[in-house]
C-alpha cells in the first residue's frame, strides 16, 4: 500500500467523458489498496472564463474578490469529481483549500503556502475515502480565501505530498511527460526520462508551462520527486528530481 498524491490539470477534466475517464484512473490506484488524495484544476477554460465575467462587471476588481471568484473553478471540479467516483462506487470526500488547512500570506493573487495542517485529510483517509482536494486556492490567517497563482495546482499537489509525507506525487496533464521544448509547437521535441530540478527550473524560465514554478523550488527543498505523465495515454512519463 502506498499513499499517493495525484494532480490533473484542467484539460484533464474539462467534461463530462474526461471526469469519468481520470475517476477510473483514481479508484484504480485506490482499488489496488492505495490511500488517494488528488488535487484537481478548474475544467478547461473556467479560470478563463470565470476573469472574463469580472472584466464585464468591474475591470478594476480588487485581488480579494478575484480570489473568491477564481476559487470557485476548482470547487466546481472536486465537487463533479466526487459526484462520478460516487457513482463508480466508491467512498469519496471533497475538500476545499480551507478544510485542508492550506495556510498562505495575505498575497491575493498570488499567495504564498505558509503551512499545511492537513488533519481533516488524513482523517478521511484512515477512513479509507479518496480525497479530492481543490488546487490553486488556499485561506489566509484572516480566513480569507487566496489563490496561488495561474497553475498553481501543481503547487498545492506537490505541498499537499510533502506535508502528507506521500509516496508518489503525480502531476498528470495533457502531454506524457516533460520535453526539451514544447511538444505541441514542435514535433521534433524530445521527452526526458528523467531530469534535474535545475534542468526543469531552466525550462520554466525559458516559458514551458508544464509545471509551475513554485512546485519545482518546494520539491527540491523536501527532496520530493515528481512524476509528470500523461492523463491520456497511460505511459510512463518524466521523473523530476
Ligand atoms: P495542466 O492544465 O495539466 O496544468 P498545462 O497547460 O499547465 O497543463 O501544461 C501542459 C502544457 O505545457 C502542454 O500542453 C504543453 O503544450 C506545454 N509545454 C510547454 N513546454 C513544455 C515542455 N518543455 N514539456 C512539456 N510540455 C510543455
Ligand atoms: N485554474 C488555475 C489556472 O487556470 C490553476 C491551475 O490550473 O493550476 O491557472
Ligand atoms: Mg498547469
Amino acid at each position: 500500500m502506498a499513499r499517493i498524491v495525484q494532480k490533473f490539470g484542467g484539460s484533464s477534466v474539462a467534461n463530462a467523458e474526461r471526469i469519468f475517464r481520470v475517476a477510473k484512473i483514481i479508484t484504480d490506484a485506490y482499488a489496488k489498496g492505495n490511500e488517494m488524495c488528488v488535487v484537481l484544476s478548474a475544467q478547461g477554460d473556467t479560470t478563463d472564463d470565470l476573469i472574463a465575467k469580472a472584466e464585464e462587471i468591474n475591470p478594476n476588481a480588487s485581488k480579494r474578490e478575484m480570489d473568491m471568484l477564481l476559487a470557485c473553478g476548482e470547487q466546481m471540479s472536486i465537487a463533479l469529481m466526487a459526484m462520478a467516483i460516487e457513482k463508480l462506487g466508491y467512498p469519496v470526500v471533497s475538500l476545499c483549500g480551507w478544510q485542508v488547512g492550506m495556510n498562505t500570506s495575505s498575497t491575493h493573487s498570488f499567495a504564498r503556502i505558509k503551512k499545511v495542517t492537513c488533519e481533516r485529510v488524513k482523517e478521511e483517509l484512515d477512513k479509507k475515502r479518496i480525497v479530492l482536494v481543490a488546487g490553486f486556492q488556499g485561506v489566509d490567517k484572516y480566513g480569507d480565501v487566496t489563490t496561488l497563482g495561474r497553475g498553481g495546482s501543481d503547487t498545492t499537489a506537490v505541498a499537499m505530498a510533502i506535508a502528507l509525507q506521500a509516496d508518489l506525487c503525480q502531476i498528470f496533464t495533457d502531454v506524457d511527460g516533460v520535453y526539451d521544448r514544447d511538444p505541441r509547437r514542435y514535433p521534433e521535441a524530445r521527452r526526458f526520462g528523467r531530469l534535474s530540478y535545475e534542468a526543469m527550473l531552466a525550462l520554466i524560465e525559458g516559458g514551458a508551462q508544464v509545471l509551475h514554478d513554485r512546485s519545482v523550488l518546494l520539491a527540491r527543498e523536501h527532496g520530493l520527486t515528481i512524476e509528470v505523465l500523461s492523463a491520456f495515454t497511460g505511459a510512463p512519463g518524466t521523473l523530476v528530481g
